[in-house]
């Protein structure tokens, strides 16, 4: 179902078209560029936009080997779809048996430090493998999810891993990702429809309720200003620009 016989709302439709724009310049200027899928709701609107659109771009998901039953289901459910494979990356074995063995299997709630390390092992490390020789990488981020991430340009440089990375949903409220769902009727989480706006790790992840931030879901234990698992480092937010987002950094 492709996003031209499908009766989108007129704005909705700009903006789906708007992002096919960003993500066609992203290929046409950086060549080799792939899609880091981390299976949230945002995830489903940009990997319809890229198999329908722009199947040049390579779509990753990482299998950290912590994830909920629901979101392996989901995978299924996205393949069976575009009768497409998402390619999957993993941690290392060698480096979990050893994380494990020296923090214990549950290790990242004992501080900033090991949940960090933790993230590292399972997240960051698959992630790096994945973008290797690439030119840009594709993110799903919204400037709503966060004031972090209210700062951020749709085209970047990513100085932390070298590459350019391209946010095309930037604009798109949470609204305009929920209705595009399921006007196209597209596979999303289940999770979602149980309080869960942000799924990540089972351990690391719990549902919200209604109105509380859609990330503090996520490493409730921890303050709110380290909540990012390292492939969004946070941005050091002015004051002034915090007051002029409606609140404390999230
Ligand atoms: Fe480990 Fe939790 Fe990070 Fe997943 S989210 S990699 S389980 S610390």
């Amino acid at each position: 179902m492709s996003l031209f016989n499908v009766d989108l709302p007129k704005t909705l439709r700009e903006r789906a078209e708007h992002s096919i724009t960003q993500l066609r310049a992203a290929v046409s200027e950086y060549k080799n560029v792939c899609y880091a899928n981390s299976l949230g709701s945002e995830s489903m609107v940009l990997t319809d936009l890229i198999w329908e659109a722009v199947p040049e771009i390579e779509i990753f998901s990482i299998d950290t080997g912590r994830l909920y039953p629901e979101t392996y289901d989901l995978i299924e459910r996205v393949q069976q779809r575009y009768g497409r494979a998402l390619r999957i990356y993993y941690p290392e074995a060698a480096e979990v048996e050893q994380w494990v063995g020296e923090n214990g299997i549950n290790g990242f709630r004992d501080g900033l430090e090991q949940r960090r390390g933790c993230c590292a092992m399972r997240k960051v490390g698959p992630f790096r493998r994945a973008i290797a020789g690439r030119g840009a990488w594709v993110t799903g981020i919204r400037r709503g999810q966060s004031a972090s991430r209210a700062l951020a340009a749709p085209v970047e440089w990513d100085r932390e891993y070298g590459l350019h990375k391209v946010s095309p949903l930037l604009d798109w409220s949470e609204t305009e990702i929920w209705d595009y769902i399921r006007k196209k009727r597209l596979p999303y989480n289940s999770l979602h429809d149980s309080g869960f706006p942000s799924i990540g790790c089972a351990p690391c992840t719990r549902a919200v309720q209604p109105g509380d931030d859609a990330r503090s879901g996520r490493w409730w234990w921890e303050r709110a200003d380290s909540r990012e698992c390292g492939l969004h480092p946070r941005r050091k937010i002015p004051a002034v620009a915090v007051a002029a987002l409606g609140g404390a950094q999230r």
